[in-house]
């Protein structure tokens, strides 16, 4: 979020620049050792929140220099990295109080959980273009563009590929804010990612998902025929060509999600530059999760597309509304009244009062913008829901009392 300099009277906002990293065979021991120590922290710091003992930074600080007292094997290791960890965690366990449907920090297993090591400014430099971090561990970085400010932290992570990243926050002055006039209706959908209520901005489905569906089946046949089985699962340490396919597999759904991040990134910058006010269809993805495989895609594709959407008309101060899909589709945008149903293979929507007829998407799209403009749209069943949505029942379910999370101490 923009924040502005008391001094100067310029914005700034906090970002994040991701850069690859190449560590040699040393470093790369290095960071999984530490890895380790780090994954057993939280682990443990899950086990006191289980066992009722209620962790806060300041107890489980101590905790650390303690333990680091006692242990070589955590000695050996950066405290920066380590009490990184354990802030994690107690910012994990704090969200999961307030967000609701979010669950409780778990257990991270050895084989699932990725790699993922924070330091603040305490715990790394950067020299001759080389990340320099604690127990003498340095790695080149490929700067593929300039950092706008000296770094505020890093993150240090693995992908499922196996190549590794460095995140770092760095602070820029944020971008003047440009004065847009005009609003947009969002409607999401499968044969076109976006319809809106102008046809220029629709985002149609780039389908990068479907159209390496027959390489990523093929490397999934050659998983599944080379897997060790034991009672229909994968058992004991898997042959070098099932590893291969399997990367492969993973290969290929990375390029097409990346794909598909780049078109909804440079289609949400161009709705956000022009509009003022964006009204988008609150579509949870959750709901079609057990859809086949195309179906699948297009979530991909919409679930990419609002997140970036949301993301930068806030950043751009835009009013950005979530609206409630129910009876979108339904209701007239001419006249408001709600019709009959319309079946999935119906693409045009025709009044019966008042004779108006559009694409079925292309109407939704006015619906939402008009509930989001005056609260409703005629109908009284279509909600005006202020973002972020509230959910009333979920929000029940979240636990009574609340433990003082996040005293986050000078002890
Ligand atoms: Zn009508």
């Amino acid at each position: 979020m923009a924040q502005r300099c008391i001094v100067t009277g310029v914005s700034f906002e906090t970002v994040r620049y991701t850069y690859r990293l190449r560590p040699g065979a040393a470093a790369e021991r290095a960071l999984t050792a530490e890895w380790h120590r780090c994954r057993w922290l939280w682990n443990e710091a899950v086990h006191q929140q289980k066992s009722g003992r209620r962790p806060t930074i300041c107890k489980l600080s101590r905790l650390l220099t303690e333990a680091r007292g006692r242990s070589v094997w955590l000695w050996e290791g950066s405290q920066v990295a380590q009490q990184q960890s354990l802030r994690a965690y107690m910012a994990a366990l704090d969200a999961s109080f307030k967000i609701p449907e979010r669950g409780r920090p778990k257990v991270k297993r050895r084989k699932m959980a990725r790699l993922s090591l924070e330091y603040t400014t305490r715990g790394f430099t950067i020299r001759d273009g080389r990340l320099c971090l604690p127990k003498g561990v340095t790695v080149p970085v490929v700067w593929s563009r300039t950092l706008p400010s000296e770094p505020k932290s890093v993150r240090v992570c693995q992908d499922n590929l196996g190549h590794w990243y460095a995140s770092f926050t760095a602070v820029r002055p944020a971008a003047p804010a440009s004065q847009a006039a005009g609003a947009i209706g969002i409607d999401w959908g499968v044969t076109a990612t976006a319809t809106t209520t102008d046809p220029a901005y629709d985002l149609p489905y780039g389908g990068y998902r479907k159209r390496c569906a027959a390489e990523l089946a093929k490397a999934q046949r050659r998983m599944a025929r080379r897997a060790r089985l034991r009672g229909g699962k994968l058992h004991g340490p898997q042959s070098r060509g099932y590893r291969e396919a399997e990367r492969q597999a993973a290969k290929i759904a990375k390029k097409a999600a990346r794909q598909n991040t780049h078109a909804a990134r440079v289609w949400a910058r161009r709705v956000v530059d022009d509009h003022q006010t964006i009204a988008v269809e609150d579509f949870r993805p959750k709901f079609l999760a057990r859809s086949p495989m195309a179906r699948k895609a297009a979530d991909a594709a919409i679930g990419a597309a609002k997140r970036e959407l949301i993301e930068r008309g806030r950043r751009a101060g835009r009013k950005v509304v979530l609206v409630q899909p129910a009876y979108t589709t339904m209701t007239c945008s001419g006249c408001g009244e709600k019709q009959a149903r319309l079946g999935l293979g119906q693409r045009i929507f025709r009044c019966q009062t008042c004779g108006y007829t559009a694409g079925r998407d292309r109407n939704a799209a006015r619906v939402i913008l008009a509930t989001a403009e005056c609260g409703r749209a005629g109908a009284d069943d279509i909600r005006h829901a202020p973002s972020p949505p509230s959910r009333p029942r979920a929000a029940m379910r979240s636990e009574p009392e609340i433990p003082q999370l996040l005293a986050v101490g000078r002890h």
